[in-house]
């Protein structure tokens, strides 16, 4: 079944749905309740000024209508509860009228006014509390579509679907857990009426998503060992010879881990490493080397990222550091065509040895001689049916993944437990602490003098805010906003520049390369600039609407300024949640501030803004869902060294699942 199949959903709601990112049917039964309000009636006995009241009686009078402006109505009528009349009213709800007859039995939410005797209210559902309590799921919802409408395309689905639910555990877990069938949990999950039957629901079909998840990681792992790697043989003095023509010392972390890379890559089994690094530690040079050892064993070696900034970046740095030892080049999007199909022969026949671009690199008809090596920098790493890829060209390459979002370590050996896990911690020498400050928005005039005592000095600025566009319904700002104000206060000695995702490649790259030059003095930004930027010269952030964002996206963007020995500023601005941001100014190590984000927000911001579909869970929250997370763990070994028979089927369906992402 279709989503447009579904009763009730029409052409107009399948767009609202989409938007919501539910594309299909499956998508839709999965789409949880985000919470559940819990409605009890409220005992009158306990009320004091200004509380949130629930309770149930009947209309007593017929509803007023009261035109109060444009788009602004207000309905009022009498409500008798138990023995007590008391005044409703709500606004907008004009369209209720119709069905607020006389003797009509409602549940009114809403705030209590004691000295007028009246209830603000929020929401007026048709029916009765009853004795027991009720549960409400409430919905995420976008414009246009209400809690209710959702609530009625979910149950249609579920009607319509009847027993076709794929069920992810294999039956005899479900025995062993005494769990209730799909269908019956996604019934429970959606139209819940008792909370201990919610929780147990809730379990399973949080055990359910993380089995198939860590059935994934299991898999995966396993698929790993069977390939052989390449026959490799490559001397410490190989690469000691390289320290010397760098332009700095490297850390003992660093030293370490491109040790264990060395280690991984004359292995006779695959290399498949994650790199964990707080932001600025010096990962990409790890990563150089590496693709410098690979070179010496006589393979090419391919660096991707998610950007074309970011690739411009690093290959602008390999150039200079191995330009003269190794044929480099640069492969994105944006190449023209000539160029292109140069460096598509040249890597066919061999001639480049180490490429840098974005995801094109590994797909489409880009063929290479002899690819030894992948490396991904800040990208979420790449599924097991690109792999597959690889190997159909008869390549099986070493891959190094490279992330600046350090999770803990006890986490990472589970969720990460097909790879092998590299943490640098410490930070190159002569780094200076940035200091972050927070400031509230009456306090700009103050921001706009610490900004002016930086660009005297000729350092250069980066300002973020969250939106590209003014946006009427909220008060964010607007990179657009920003510009005319920075204009306004520093256009006349300074150039100012901007720079957002949804620019053309070319310009972003165009204004990226004047600010890494110096020509540009304050480059506005929406969040693009969080990934991998490096502008030594940058010494200040200022970053507005800050609590928009996750401590370990803060610190991300922050991780922008001080990568050289000037002393560094990092300021954040908002009116709100000033406790949570308080956490910054108190520490700038990254896996401390992913603990407070996984403590505050669960692993939901793990990822920065961008949603992660590795890592994108519906239900289950690795952090609180910990011990669920390692049961599921040990189930799905089990599952996939040992499948019973009768559940081939489903092992076959989870693999197919995997290989299609
Ligand atoms: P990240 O780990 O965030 O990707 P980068 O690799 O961009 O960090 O490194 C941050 C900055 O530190 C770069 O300018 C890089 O040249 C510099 N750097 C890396 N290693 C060292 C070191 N050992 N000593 C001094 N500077 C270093
Ligand atoms: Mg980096």
């Amino acid at each position: 079944m279709e989503l447009k199949d579904v009763k009730g959903i029409g052409p107009k709601s399948l767009v609202l749905l989409n938007k919501l990112n539910i594309m299909t049917v499956d998508d839709l039964i999965s789409y949880y309740p985000v919470r559940y309000d819990i409605l009890k009636r409220t005992d009158f006995n306990e009320i004091t000024e200004d509380t949130k009241v629930i309770i149930d009686g009947r209309v007593e009078s017929i509803p007023l209508v009261v035109r109060i402006k444009a788009g602004l109505n207000k309905m009022n009528f009498r409500l008798v509860s138990e023995d007590r009349i008391l005044g409703v009213s709500i606004f907008n709800r004009a369209f209720l009228k119709q069905h607020l007859t006389i003797g009509t039995s409602v549940i009114v939410i809403g705030k209590y006014d004691k000295t007028k005797n009246v209830i603000t209210a929020s929401d007026i559902k048709l029916g009765s509390l009853g004795d027991s309590l009720k549960i409400e799921p409430v919905y995420h919802l976008t414009s246009g579509l209400t809690n209710k409408n959702i609530s009625t395309y979910i149950n249609m689905a579920l009607l319509g679907i009847g027993k076709n639910v794929l069920d992810y555990i294999p039956d005899y877990l479900s025995e062993k857990y005494k769990f209730v069938s799909k269908k019956i949990a996604l019934n429970i999950i959606h139209n819940p009426s008792d909370i201990e039957k919610l929780k147990q629901v809730t379990i399973r079909l949080k055990y359910e998503e993380l089995f198939e998840f860590m059935f994934k990681i299991n898999y995966l792992k396993k698929e790993n060992l069977k390939l052989d790697g390449l026959p490799r043989k490559i001397l410490k003095k190989d690469i000691e010879s390289i320290y010397k023509i760098l332009p700095f010392k490297l850390t003992n972390d660093q030293k370490t881990v491109i040790e264990e890379i060395r280690t991984d890559l004359n292995s006779s089994k695959r290399m498949n490493r994650l790199l964990q690094g707080d932001v600025g530690s010096g990962k990409t040079i790890v990563s150089i080397i590496a693709m410098y050892m690979n070179h010496l064993s006589g393979y090419q070696s391919a660096l991707m990222v998610p950007t074309e900034i970011l690739a411009n970046q690093h290959y602008n740095n390999i150039k200079s550091l191995l330009g003269d030892l190794v044929k480099v080049e640069l492969l994105t999007g944006s190449t023209p065509k000539k160029e292109k199909m140069r460096i598509y022969e040249e890597l066919a026949n061999g001639e480049i040895s180490i490429v840098v671009g974005t995801h094109a690199l590994i797909q489409s008809d880009v063929v290479y001689q002899n690819l030894g090596l992948v490396v991904t920098d800040e990208q979420h790493r790449f599924g097991v049916n690109q792999r597959e890829n690889l190997k159909n060209k008869g390549m099986t390459p070493d891959v190094l993944y490279m992330s600046a979002t350090p999770i803990p370590r006890t986490y990472a050996l589970t969720i990460y437990g097909d790879m092998d896990v590299s943490t640098i911690k410490e930070l190159p020498k002569g780094r200076q602490e940035i200091t972050t400050i927070l400031k509230k928005y009456d306090e700009i005039p103050d921001v706009l003098n610490l900004m002016y005592e930086e660009l005297k000095q000729h350092h250069q600025i980066y300002v973020i805010a969250p939106l590209i566009e003014e946006n009427d319904s909220s008060n964010l700002i607007s990179v657009n906003e920003l510009r005319s104000k920075m204009l306004d206060a520093f256009g006349k000695k300074y150039e100012i520049d901007l720079v957002h995702g949804k620019m053309p490649t070319a310009t972003k790259d165009e204004i990226m390369n004047k600010f890494s030059s110096g020509d540009v003095d304050i480059l506005i930004s929406t969040t693009v600039i969080e990934v991998g930027i490096d502008v030594k010269n940058a010494s200040m952030m200022v970053i507005f609407d800050a609590n928009r964002f996750g401590l370990s996206t803060l610190h991300q963007l922050r991780g922008r300024v001080g990568r050289s020995s000037i002393k560094s500023t990092c300021i954040l601005i908002s009116d709100q949640d000033t406790k949570r941001l308080e956490i910054l100014k108190t520490t700038c190590d990254g896996f401390k501030l992913s603990e407070e984000d996984f403590k505050l927000r669960g692993s939901g911001d793990l990822f920065g803004t961008k949603q992660s579909g590795d890592m994108a869970f519906k239900i289950a929250n690795i952090r609180e869902d910990y011990k669920i997370l390692l049961q599921a763990n040990k189930d799905s070994k089990e599952f996939l060294e040992k499948t019973p028979l009768e559940n081939l089927k489903l092992r076959d369906i989870l693999i197919s699942k995997i290989k299609q992402q």
